[in-house]
């Protein structure tokens, strides 16, 4: 416990509290209003302010921007609606949508201050806590190992999404699993001059680690996928690096779109999530190192896809064909 820094707490304290909160622990409700800071949440929903039909939306966007860093050095809700009062009256007209969602907000907050706030530092302190009681000192002879070196089996792709962690939906352990997380689990083609992050992360893992195998785990209701689906035609795009990041697998939704025209957009989405895996892997294939060792069969190069609504999974082997080997 002495060894946690950063947080100045009586220690006895901390452990009376632990007792209590153990039960709590894995069960903290995922509302903005607990998991957000006053400030942040008031600036977060003022960006759907609708002070539509007029120039003062340009303005208030601008403020907004403007006050941010005076808002998050604000620690209050009340300061925080002041500041958001003071903002749109500064603004001329305070008109009747903006004051409605002001009002709106002010009543949730109330709601929200009302339940005990969401304790971020308290949050990782208490899971660091129960993975030191719980693994770390019931297993020394792994830990103890794996403080000298590593040597993991597999390189895993996978998505940011915070739903679907390798090391909770297969168990990996620490030591097994070298992970490579982002948008719509994509691996991008071989380029030095792009994507040197994923391209490190590749090599490091390929040729000093020497892991055995690669698995690019697709998952359901994917948001990064959802994404690209939903770039027009013409290519325009909104954002400054989503849309950029999951064209990487553009040629995906090409097939998926000319070979499912009876499918609705939810089911090419699952289909194209399935689809960018294996240009993922195709892509692998770009770096040098990987078809070497994939030649050499040292490298076996895996696609998964897992669905939590059906709590299923489906994993196969690089052969282009989105056919499972395995299901479970
Ligand atoms: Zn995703």
């Amino acid at each position: 416990m002495g060894r946690w820094n950063g947080v100045e707490r009586d220690e006895k304290d901390e452990e009376e509290e632990e007792e209590e909160k153990d039960t709590t622990f894995t069960n903290i409700p995922p509302h903005i209003k607990k998991t957000t800071r006053p400030s942040e949440f008031l600036l977060n929903h003022l960006g759907q302010v609708d002070v539509g039909h007029h120039k003062n939306k340009v303005t208030l966007s601008e403020n907004c921007k403007l006050t941010q860093k005076e808002e998050m050095a604000k620690d209050t809700y009340e300061e925080a609606i002041e500041g958001l009062r003071k903002l749109l009256s500064e603004n001329g007209g305070l008109e009747a949508a903006a004051a409605a969602k002001v009002k709106q907000l002010t009543a949730e907050l109330a709601g929200a201050a009302e339940n005990k706030a969401f304790n971020p530092d308290e949050r990782i302190r208490t899971g660091f806590h129960l993975f030191k009681k719980e693994k770390y000192e019931k297993d020394p002879a792994l830990f103890g190992a794996l403080a000298k070196s590593q040597s993991p089996k597999f390189l895993v792709f996978a998505c940011s999404d915070s739903r679907v962690c390798p090391s909770h939906i297969l168990n990996f352990q620490p030591g097994e699993a070298f992970m490579v997380r982002n948008i719509a689990n994509m691996v991008p083609p071989y380029d030095l001059t792009k994507y040197s992050g994923m391209g490190a992360a590749i090599e490091y893992a390929v040729v000093h680690l020497k892991v055995e195998n690669i698995l690019v785990i697709g998952h359901s209701c994917c948001g990064g996928i959802k994404g690209l689906m939903s770039i027009p035609d013409d290519g325009t795009i909104q954002s400054d690096f989503i849309e950029d990041w999951v064209k990487i697998c553009k040629t995906a939704k090409a097939k998926v779109q000319a070979e499912n025209k009876n499918l609705d957009f939810t089911e090419q989405c699952t289909q194209l999530e399935k689809e960018a895996v294996n240009v993922s892997l195709a892509n692998l294939l770009s770096y040098p190192f990987v078809a070497e060792a994939a030649a050499k069969k040292t490298l076996a190069l895996k696609g998964g896809h897992y669905d939590f609504v059906k709590g299923s999974f489906e994993l196969w082997n690089l052969d282009f064909n989105v056919s499972p080997s395995l299901s479970f």
